[in-house]
């Protein structure tokens, strides 16, 4: 699949001058649309649009707003089947994998909607000094006018909407800027919003590649980006220019670790499935796998089986299919190349190993063993339906090896249940499944963000709404005469007066609280 005409820019992040944007259907490579871009100015043009729609917004409460979110959520439920055809569309995504995004976003409409007053709501906090006794303390959470989010082609609804639902919530208005790749399902679903659902003027989208996604974040007041940490350093050293607060949901290299001991048909189905969903574009695929020494031979053997017998290409209901094609062709190169790196310094391929024929654009869903943490494979985030498998001592080498990495998005540990609890807690990234994969993001009650350098920011719980927020502080004074003991004349009764009250609350002792040593 070629990348960029003369009208085009796809693929090149942060090429100014595009005038549209021709999108591709991954799976037999026909262009399927042209989307205009939007320059800078139209960029503004939609914040402060719905900035003047926010206030009343904001003031509707969580009940109204969970009143329209739950419109857009039966819209959703109701046109599921047009959602996945355009998922399927632009990203060549298997229909299985394209249904996990409609039924995530119905899902955490209906978590925030139901938690947001318990997660947002105003909060009354007790003097933590009989000084202030006469003071009545409360944090309101009022939003960030305007969030923007700049979102990734792996899960173009789940990694766009998907905050936008929370920050909505929060009463922030939000403008989308999807990824080049797949613009399409979005802008469907917000065309939805405004002319189905008829919601009110505060979500919107904009098209283009990296000036669009630039030009967004000098004009919003929050920035949520989820993309490569490549493109995030460049998001947030732009947004400080503004002094614009970001978060940042980046890449990850997760490790599984398999104990021996381990029920080894469910994690070599687990890494499997871990590896290969999505073609292995999500963020937290099992990429890097360490198993002890003797659980090694007989789970190599199975994941080899499970992994040799997944049927790929472009579904339909007649011929289902379990692994699709690669969505970006840039990540297809990377992918080629990791594995031609590991396989030139000594990797064996038991499964794939190469691009598969054409038409469309998929690579086979690969199996690596033999492999070392001086390969690209084991090291940068590889991004498709690829998983190597190293050899371990015990679990200290592998837990060694495991927190060997630049990132740390999340994991996995397989063993018995205690002891791969123990190992679990020393895994160091934002959140561990144990004898699971994956399953975390539909945790919605967890947080979820990277450690090292995946990220900074939460998403899902509480952080996942409360980052939309700033908290403004009351501190109210429920009774006082004319003047309080600290303020002036400083008179000789007075000047000491504070100092010796908090002497005597803080000292801890009878002595010291009347100003006497011990
Ligand atoms: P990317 O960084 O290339 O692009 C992400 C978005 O940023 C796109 O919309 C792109 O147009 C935009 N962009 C590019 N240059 C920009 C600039 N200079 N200023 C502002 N915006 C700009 O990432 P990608 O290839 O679309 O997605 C794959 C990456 O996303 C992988 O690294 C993956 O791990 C990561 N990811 C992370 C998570 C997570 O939750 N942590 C989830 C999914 C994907």
């Amino acid at each position: 699949m070629e990348s960029g005409t003369a009208e085009t820019r796809v693929g090149e992040s942060g090429a100014a001058g595009a005038e549209a944007i021709e999108v591709r259907n991954p799976a037999t490579g026909d262009v399927i649309e042209r989307v205009p871009v939007d320059p800078p100015a139209r960029v503004a043009e939609t914040v402060a649009r719905v900035r003047a729609a926010q206030p009343e917004w904001e003031a509707i409460g969580i009940e109204g707003r969970y009143h329209w979110l739950g419109r857009l959520r039966d819209w959703i439920l109701d046109n599921r089947g047009r959602i996945l055809d355009t998922m399927q569309r632009e990203t060549g995504k298997v229909r299985a994998d394209a249904a996990n995004e409609p039924a995530y976003l119905a899902d955490i409409i209906n978590f925030y909607g139901t938690r947001a007053a318990e997660f947002i709501g105003e909060e009354g906090v007790r003097p933590h000094t009989p000084l202030l006794a006469a003071k009545k303390l409360r944090i309101q959470y009022r939003p960030h006018p305007v969030v923007g989010i700049i979102s990734p082609w792996n899960f173009p609804l789940i990694l766009s909407l998907g905050d936008a639902i929370p920050a909505l919530m929060a009463g922030a208005a939000v403008v989308i800027k999807p990824s080049e790749f797949t613009p399409l399902g979005l802008a469907e679903v917000v065309e939805a919003w405004k002319r189905e659902v008829g919601g009110p003027d505060v979500l919107d989208c904009v098209q283009g590649i990296g000036e669009t996604g630039g030009a967004l974040v000098d004009t919003v007041d929050f920035v949520q980006f989820t993309g490569s940490d490549r493109t995030g350093r460049k998001v947030m050293a732009r947004a400080a220019e503004t002094l614009t607060p970001v978060s940042l949901e980046l890449g990850g290299k997760d490790p599984m670790i398999v104990l021996a001991g381990a029920d080894l048909d469910r994690a070599a189905n687990a890494a499997a499935w871990g590896g290969m969903m999505n073609s292995g574009q999500i963020c937290m695929s099992v990429e890097r796998i360490y198993v002890e020494e003797p659980a090694y031979d007989e789970f190599v053997a199975k994941l080899a089986a499970e992994v040799g017998g997944l049927r790929q290409g472009a579904d339909d209901d007649a011929d289902p299919r379990d692994v699709g094609a690669m969505t970006s062709p840039n990540q297809s190169a990377i992918v080629a190349d990791h594995v031609e790196d590991a396989l030139a310094a000594g990797a064996r391929a038991l499964v794939g190993g190469k691009r598969a024929d054409g038409p469309g654009d998929y690579f086979e869903p690969t199996v690596l063993v033999d492999v070392d943490h001086s390969m690209k494979v084991m090291r940068d985030e590889t991004f498709g339906p690829v998983v190597s498998v190293m050899k371990v001592d015990d679990a200290e080498e592998a837990l060694r090896l495991a927190n060997d990495s630049r990132y740390g998005l999340s994991g996995s540990v397989f063993g018995e249940r205690e002891r791969a609890e123990r190992v679990a807690r020393r895994v160091e990234c934002g959140a561990v499944n144990v004898n699971d994969v994956l399953v975390n993001y539909f945790a919605a009650g967890v947080p979820m963000g990277g450690w090292k350098q995946s990220g900074i920011g939460l998403r899902h719980g509480e952080p996942g709404i409360k980052k939309f927020c700033r908290s403004e502080s009351l501190v109210i004074t429920r009774f006082g005469g004319k003047r309080e003991p600290s303020w002036y004349p400083y008179t000789r009764a007075r000047r000491g007066l504070v100092g010796r009250l908090m002497r005597f609350f803080n000292a801890r002792d009878l002595r010291r609280r009347f100003g006497l040593r011990p």
